[in-house]
């Protein structure tokens, strides 16, 4: 007797969809709720950029329904990995939902920035594309999706309104926001700051003394009071500009954490994006307003 398999799987199996990050397993478990089983390889306090494919990871990558990742080189050490992924499952790249002119391009170097995330509005058109996606996988399912989709995105587009208004609070030459390393750009596009990062677009570079100096000799000529460091970042290097900075006679304090590159435990109020953007403006915003 023939059986069909194909209904039957429609009716019994449960998809698995794994993200790199948590900014994106968040969106995803958001639209899915309790229909699809979520991995999400890094976790809260994990540094994208440094981070190495373990075995149980290429597993969980090849038994996985739909892959996605944020691109753009985040998953530095990954990419080639992910980029492999397409021959055995369905691989989506986050950041090709961004037409490439909105890109921030980096500097130097013949490459993006690829903190999309801290633009809600770049970030909505991520969670659009992802929608769609798991609609495709799953159509079973996509009344629902849709309605959580949706409902999802207008809470993002209220998230945008919330950053505009705080940031109003601080005036536009006070709106300078120092961190560990710059992933706080598209940030400081969207709502009106400047941003210096100690390190570059990646952590997966040196510090040499003369960064520290001269980020130090920035602060003390624009007289800036507060620097911030990264949940997913040691500390130490800004300890030294803030030292640098003292010598010189001036004080610069340490800000509360920001959340960059990935979310807060469970504990945290920045366990999902919509927390962790807000914890990071009312951060900013009491520090330098
Ligand atoms: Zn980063």
């Amino acid at each position: 007797m023939r059986r069909d398999y194909a209904s039957e799987a429609s009716f019994s199996h449960t998809y698995t969809i794994v993200t790199t990050t948590s900014m994106l397993a968040d969106a995803v478990r958001t639209i899915v709720g309790d229909k699809v089983t979520v991995h999400c390889l890094m976790g809260c306090g994990i540094d994208p950029h440094l981070y190495r494919a373990r075995e149980n990871d290429v597993h969980k990558l090849a038994a996985a329904d739909l892959v996605i990742y944020n691109g753009l080189h985040l998953e530095g050490k990954m990419g080639q990995v992910l980029e492999g992924m397409n021959r055995f499952t369905k691989v989506i790249n986050a950041s090709d939902a961004i037409d490439r002119e909105k890109l921030r391009v980096a500097d130097f170097e013949n490459l993006y920035d690829p903190h999309i995330w801290f633009d809600v509005e770049l970030w909505i058109s991520v969670v659009e594309s992802i929608l769609e996606a798991i609609i495709v996988l799953d159509p079973v399912h996509a009344v629902m999706y849709q309605k959580n989709g949706d409902a999802y995105i207008a809470q993002l587009k209220k998230l945008h309104e919330y950053i505009q208004q705080r940031v109003n609070e601080v005036d536009l030459k006070k709106r300078i926001l120092i961190t560990a390393h710059d992933a706080f750009g598209y940030f400081g596009d969207a709502y009106g700051f400047e941003v210096v990062g100690l390190q570059g677009l990646s952590t997966d570079s040196d510090i040499s003394t003369k960064d520290i100096q001269e980020l130090a000799d920035y602060i003390v000529q624009k007289q800036i009071p507060t620097i911030f460091v990264e949940t997913s970042i040691p500390q130490r290097s800004l300890i030294a500009v803030q030292q640098s900075v003292a010598a010189q006679g001036w004080q610069v304090t340490m800000g509360d954490e920001l959340y960059s590159d990935a979310l807060g435990d469970a504990v945290s109020a920045a366990d999902s994006y919509i927390g962790m953007i807000k914890h990071n403006v009312d951060t900013i915003v009491h520090a330098l307003k």
